[in-house]
């Protein structure tokens, strides 16, 4: 029967059907795989529940159910009592929340339009030059003999004082290198030269032992220092060695800059264009064709693959990329594609990772050999700051200044942990060191973040030209990421932006968070790649030995876990709480994932997908708003739905206010917020407007928008129309019924509802909590009684942002088996 309907779907092309049936074939495999495994364990033995003999099935389902029970039931009873989380709350001493409020502060001084340090740039900088040229002269005749300290003084007046306490290790090497290698007479090629450096890589040497070992075993565990040539050798090694004959080498990274950075890299070793055989897909983007052999994407990617192909046929080789980093999606991919290779034998899985605690992954993956690459890297100096900063931002600029003033040539990196602390950064340095002229040596400025545009990343790994210094402004992406070359000084200062999940409130914060050890040694690493290093960590030793947690919690411990649980439903996984996690996520994580699923109304009460679950899951979406896409099929409006969600998953990156001209820029956006329709409908006029304009870019420049947001904006939307039509919802339009628009956002986010207090705050509805309105919204000055919101965040305040009123009624109307009138 299934041979007929696959040869009829063949016939028909339908691919649709084509998936079900290999995905039906592929569920029943495991399933009786599985029963045969404990079958064999336990031959004779007998299910007795509760007294009652029963089938292995029935057993199965019985004490599923009996879990989830015993879950809701402990739930409910104590919710008081949750302590596997370590919420923000708890660091509330020297370098937790303190600093971040301090931070907040500062950046808030950065960006307050009435800050001295902005008012007159100008006439601040005068001033200090006059104050400069006088303390000079003063100093020209004193006989100071530090002086590389004297001349740091000369050019900048304020300094941190560091204290050189620990050296890093480094590996002891061979310095030698074939010496064809290091004969530059000839006239070579670019892809010759390539060719070269290639070789020249710290795994180059093992390049055949490592083929070997993946001739040799199904699973292999890989670790290797960053930059030893991981991510972008090991995939061509393959290639070389045919593998790419009989499938794709699919290698997956956490972050999507890093997938685009290493493919175009690959490809110009390869001497081919990106996208043909080696491609890269990320979210919303396929830089993929029928031709490509070497596949980089992000974790999450491969995660979706699952779903039209759940044994990853096409795929000759897996090699999970990063593994230490332990994003949500790796630990899933970790689990499924450990599940799959119990059946296809011939399916290679590589879990590469730069940390050395490799064991565990060997352990997780049934004992699988650990191939180590030895490193290449030189002992790295660790000072630390005498005492703790205040700001780090302006504390990481100071000794950005003093390294460049004192210090041998040799390139900065600078971690921050996100685009506004960079671009903040950015235009700090900028603005001291304008007007120096040649008092100081060129610096070369370079942020890296993943919402930087393409032909700006790629200049971070342009070499340095002669007398110049670059300074290298990065997001945790160049901790182990991306290699970037010339490195001689890290500036550590010690935090990161980490998502935070609170499993009783079911509120998700990203917040500004003091980084592990493990992440503090990787980042002081980053100095020591082409000669002795030096990190400067922007902490004390006493905070970095007692303060700092060992390792970095793994997300799946500290996130919303709606979007996975949502995905392994629909992968036919439905014992959720057997399924083999690395670190199993917190029941109560769980527990609350089932139950937003449930009042989404894409679980029934078995626990088991709905049609509407099952449409939702076909989008790329956080389960919230693909139920907002699923609902504007009841109120007739998709379009204009795929057009808010489209902006949406744009980010904050819409409107912009350039300094001079911030009036303007306010009443060009206040504009799309005439009627004060609330921030969806804003975003839904923007995104009409410049549609009507035939997506002029001019149109963009005049209302101080992005154009580049905007364009992405377009390409997700295109992609969310392509897959309405998939989930058999119909395009259609209803732009002057702002009601039936805002009932579709309140289907899908009725649990982000809040009411205003007499004080002007509001109070969310489920798990009361005080939150605000940010005051970027439209209806920051208007305060509607009842609000829907799409996102919460923490800086100085708890805020909701994209904000639309909403009437009580729609709630009780929508989920009545969520809110009741109270009467
Ligand atoms: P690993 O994955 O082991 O950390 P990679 O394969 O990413 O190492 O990097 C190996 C080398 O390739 C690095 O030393 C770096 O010089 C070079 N490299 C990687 N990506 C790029 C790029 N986008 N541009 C230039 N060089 C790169
Ligand atoms: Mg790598």
């Amino acid at each position: 029967e299934e041979e007929i309907r696959r040869s009829k779907a063949l016939e028909e092309n339908d691919i649709e059907a084509l998936r079900k049936v290999s995905r039906q074939e592929y569920l029943k495999k495991r399933e009786q795989k599985k029963l045969e495994e404990i079958r064999d364990d336990i031959e004779d033995e007998q299910y007795l529940f509760d007294g009652v003999k029963l089938t292995y099935a029935e057993y199965r389902e019985l004490r599923y159910k009996k879990q989830i029970y015993e879950l809701a039931k402990k739930h409910f009873e104590d919710v008081d009592d949750i302590s596997e989380y370590r919420m923000p709350e708890a660091y509330d001493q020297e370098g937790g929340v303190n600093q971040e409020k301090r931070f907040a502060a500062a950046l808030q001084r950065y960006r307050d339009p009435n800050s001295v340090d902005k008012m007159n740039p100008f006439a601040e900088q005068e001033a200090w030059e006059e104050h400069q040229i006088g303390k000079a002269t003063l100093k020209f005749g004193s006989k100071n003999k530090k002086q590389i300290s004297d001349d740091y003084e000369y050019v900048f007046e304020d300094q941190i004082e560091f204290i050189k306490a620990t050296v890093m290790d480094g590996d002891k090497f061979d310095h030698d290198l074939p010496s064809e290698l290091l004969d530059n007479s000839q006239e070579k090629s670019a892809l010759q030269k390539l060719q070269d450096e290639r070789k020249t890589l710290p795994i180059y040497p093992y390049r055949e032992e490592l083929l070997q070992a993946v001739h040799d075993h199904q699973v292999l565990v890989i670790v290797g220092e960053t930059g030893s040539g991981k991510t972008t050798q090991i995939p061509q090694y393959l290639h070389e060695a045919g593998y790419t004959k009989r499938g794709k080498v699919g290698c997956t990274q956490p972050r999507r800059v890093a997938a685009m950075s290493v493919a175009a890299r690959v490809s110009q070793e390869m001497g081919v264009k990106l996208g043909h055989e080696v491609g890269y897909s990320i979210r919303f983007e396929d830089c993929t064709s029928e031709k490509t052999v070497l596949k980089y994407m992000t974790d999450g990617m491969l995660l979706r693959e699952f779903l039209g192909e759940p044994d990853l046929a096409s795929y000759s080789v897996v090699m999970v990329d990063e593994a230490h980093e332990r994003t949500l999606s790796t630990d899933i991919l970790f689990g499924l594609v450990k599940d799959i290779a119990r059946f296809r034998s011939d399916l290679k899985l590589l879990i590469s990772s730069a940390t050395l605690d490799a064991e565990k992954f060997s352990d997780y993956f049934d004992k699988a050999p650990i191939f180590k690459i030895p490193g290449r890297r030189y002992p790295v100096d660790i000072h630390y700051t005498k005492a703790p900063e205040a700001d780090y931002l302006d504390a990481a600029i100071v000794t950005v200044l003093q390294i460049h003033v004192t210090q041998s040539p040799g390139d900065i990196l600078v971690f921050f942990t996100g685009q506004e602390e960079i671009e903040a950064a950015e235009e700090i340095l900028k603005h001291r060191t304008r007007g120096l002229g040649t008092k100081i040596a060129e610096l070369i400025i370079c942020p890296i973040y993943a919402n930087l545009p393409t032909e700006l990343q790629a200049k971070i790994f342009e070499p340095t030209p002669e007398g110049a210094r670059k300074v290298v402004l990065a997001t945790n992406i160049a901790e182990t990421s991306l290699t970037i070359d010339g490195i001689k000084y890290v500036i550590d200062p010690g935090f990161c932006k980490m998502k935070s999940y609170n499993p009783r409130t079911g509120m998700e914060s990203l917040l500004i968070t003091p980084i592990s050890k493990a992440s503090a040694n990787q980042r002081a690493g980053r100095s020591g790649r082409t000669g002795p290093g030096n990190c400067f960590r922007l902490y004390t030793a006493y905070n970095y030995f007692h303060d700092l947690e060992e390792n970095t919690v793994p997300e799946i411990q500290r996130t919303n876990l709606a979007n996975v649980v949502l995905t392994l439903k629909s992968l036919g996984i439905h014992d959720l709480l057997n399924f083999d996690f690395m670190d199993p996520p917190p029941s109560e994580a769980l527990l609350k994932a089932l139950e937003l699923l449930y009042a989404l109304n894409a679980l029934n009460n078995l626990g088991e997908l709905t049609k509407a679950g099952r449409r939702m899951a076909e989008f790329p979406l956080d389960p919230m708003l693909s139920k907002m896409i699923v609902a504007s099929d009841k109120y007739k409006c998709s379009e204009e739905i795929i057009s808010i969600a489209a902006m949406l998953s744009v980010g904050n990156s819409i409107f912009y206010r350039p300094k001079d001209k911030q009036v303007h820029a306010d009443n060009a956006r206040m504009n799309f917020h005439t009627g004060n329709v609330g921030d969806h409908i804003a975003l839904l006029k923007v995104y009409s407007s410049w549609k009507e304009t035939n997506y002029s870019t001019q149109w963009c420049y005049e209302n101080y928008i992005q154009v580049r947001s905007m364009k992405r904006a377009r390409d997700i939307r295109d992609q969310l129309e392509g897959l309405l039509e998939r989930v058999e919802i119909e395009l259609m339009s209803n732009p002057n019924d702002l009601e039936a628009i805002k009932k579709a956002i309140t289907s899908g986010f009725f649990h982000h509802s809040a009411r205003l207090q007499k004080n002007g705050s509001y109070r969310t509805v489920k798990n009361p909590q005080t939150v605000h309105i940010h005051p970027s919204s439209g209806l920051a000055q208007v305060l509607p009684r009842w609000v829907v919101y799409h996102e919460l965040v923490l800086t100085t305040k708890e805020y909701m942002r994209q904000v639309t009123e909403l009437k009580p009624e729609w709630l009780v109307e929508i989920a009545p088996h969520y809110y009741q009138l109270k009467d």
